[in-house]
This record gives C-alpha cells, sequence and structure tokens, in this order.
C-alpha cells in the first residue's frame, strides 16, 4: 500500500468512527425518548462519595478549588469538589449488581474479541435486539477492530479488561496504567469512545487499579453470576447457572475468548429466549453521576 493510499484509508477509518459516534449518541437519545427500561443506575455496596486521594489525584495546585479559593465563591450554587459532574470516584470494591426498575439484567463478555466466536454471540444478541457489555482486552482488540466498531454500532457497551489479561496483584502501579492506558486507546480507535467501565482479570483488584481506573474515568464492574464458562463444563451447566442465578441486578460472566467457547455461544442461544420469556429485561448500565 502506499502512503498516499494508507493515508485516505485511515481518514475513510476515521470517518466511519465519527459516522458511529454520532450513530451511539442518536441511539442513546432514542433509548431515552423511547422510556424503555434499561437506563438505570450501578449501585456499589459501599456509598461513591470519597473523592480521589491526594496520593492519586493531580498535584495539589491543580486541584479545582484550593480551600482559599473556595472561600471566595458565593455560598449558593457551588457543591462541594467530588459533587462535579462527570467526575470518576475511586471505589474501594467493584460494583457487583446493577440497580434498575423491574427485572433488569446485564449480560457481560470478557477476554475477546476473537473473530471465532465473538461474531456468534453479536448474532444471538442482534437476533434478540438485546444489548450486552464486552470487556476487551487490548491485544485481542488491537487485532479485531472491526469486531469493535460492529459491538459500537450494535450499541453494545466495550469495557477494559487490561492489555494482556495479567494478575494486576503482581503489577507494578506504571505497569497496570500501561495496560490500562493502551487499551483505552486501542477501544476508542476501533469503538469510538473510550471505555467507561474496567474489570481486572480474575476479580483481583487493588487499590492502583481503583485509583489508577477512575483517573481514567473508568468504573469499576465485577460480577453477580460466574458462569465457570472457561472451564467448558457443558452448554447445559452453563444454560443452568445462568438460570438458577437470574434475579433482578444480576451481571452474569461469561467468555468469548480465551479458548475454545462453542460451548458459551451455545449457552447464549439456548438462556436468552428464555430469560426474556421469563420477562426479563437484558441490558447495559449507564453511569449515574455523583
Ligand atoms: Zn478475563
Amino acid at each position: 500500500m502506499t502512503k498516499d493510499q494508507l493515508l485516505t484509508r485511515l481518514s475513510a477509518t476515521k470517518a466511519a468512527v465519527l459516522t458511529r459516534r454520532r450513530a451511539l449518541v442518536a441511539g442513546v437519545a432514542a433509548a431515552g425518548a423511547a422510556g424503555t427500561a434499561g437506563v438505570f443506575a450501578v449501585v456499589g455496596d459501599e456509598k461513591p462519595v470519597r473523592p480521589a486521594l491526594p496520593a492519586a489525584g493531580p498535584p495539589a495546585a491543580a486541584r479545582p478549588l484550593q480551600p482559599s479559593a473556595y472561600r471566595l465563591q458565593p455560598l449558593t450554587g457551588y457543591g462541594p469538589p467530588e459533587a462535579a459532574p462527570h467526575r470518576t470516584l475511586v471505589r474501594h470494591e467493584p460494583m457487583l449488581k446493577v440497580s434498575g426498575r423491574g427485572r433488569t439484567m446485564v449480560l457481560t463478555f470478557d477476554d475477546g474479541p476473537d473473530p471465532r466466536y465473538t461474531p456468534h454471540i453479536l448474532d444471538t444478541l442482534a437476533e434478540y435486539d438485546v444489548r450486552a457489555m464486552f470487556f476487551v482486552c487490548g491485544e485481542m482488540a488491537v487485532d479485531n477492530k472491526d469486531l469493535l466498531a460492529r459491538m459500537a454500532d450494535e450499541g453494545h457497551v466495550v469495557g477494559n479488561h487490561t492489555w494482556s489479561h495479567p494478575l494486576l496483584t503482581r503489577l507494578t502501579r506504571s505497569r497496570i496504567r500501561s495496560e490500562m492506558e493502551r487499551t483505552c486507546d486501542v477501544i476508542e480507535d476501533g469503538y469510538g469512545e473510550r471505555p467507561e467501565w474496567f474489570r481486572a482479570p480474575y476479580g483481583a483488584w487493588n487499590r492502583a487499579a481503583f485509583q489508577l481506573g477512575a483517573e481514567l474515568g473508568m468504573d469499576p464492574l465485577a460480577w453477580t453470576v460466574d458462569t465457570l464458562d472457561w472451564t467448558r463444563p457443558g452448554t447445559r451447566r452453563i444454560v443452568g447457572r445462568v438460570e438458577n442465578g437470574a434475579a433482578p441486578g444480576v451481571v452474569v460472566l461469561s467468555h468469548d475468548a480465551g479458548g475454545d467457547r462453542t460451548q458459551s455461544v451455545r449457552a447464549l442461544r439456548d438462556y436468552l429466549p428464555r430469560l426474556l420469556d421469563s420477562g426479563y429485561h437484558i441490558t447495559v448500565p449507564r453511569r449515574q453521576y455523583a
């Protein structure tokens, strides 16, 4: 490919990403206007009132309101700094479930995208007009940006699952930051937006992961029901675990990569229509800002 061809292709990709962004924004507006369920807030087990600790945040001089400056502000109309919109608070525990009206559940698929399995999962979700979350790894996403683009086009939420799926508790802070940041960049490139959600590999969270995730604008989401599909227990067992665990607010963990995920693909085809028939609304969380 010549340099000119490459440039043409890059600008075409950029245009496509921008189109998707617009589509995403339009889609969100449409969902809101339609008043469908699926717009709901996520709650954790603790009150997310704690602002970033000084050590994790920007230098004190860069803080938005110094105590002296704060006293100069009018007494009305100014909340405390942590009430600023769109600021991600540092949590000490991941969120395990979601809250919402009615029987809402969230399906999440980790470790992909994998061109052998992810398209089948997307097909099934499309067949039932259902949105899900995909916690992708950067090293998988970088070679499968077309699948990230499809997730954006079809209204799914993409979260950050690190670059190479390491045990974060064994990494230095700078390695954790690099794992997260590179993955945010790839997601922005392929999906069109930076991720708002983060999930630690193996569910192994530490303080640095919470702090760095918040710095990068991401909330930590774990899960309620683990299908253990990666152990390949058989399609029926996976289906059974989802159906037995089904309850309002439940977040289900499955995998679309990391090994042979044929059972995970088949199980979804089985349990998704049954959950819908049981009156569950399968949707994705919307972040609630403090
Ligand atoms: Zn994983």
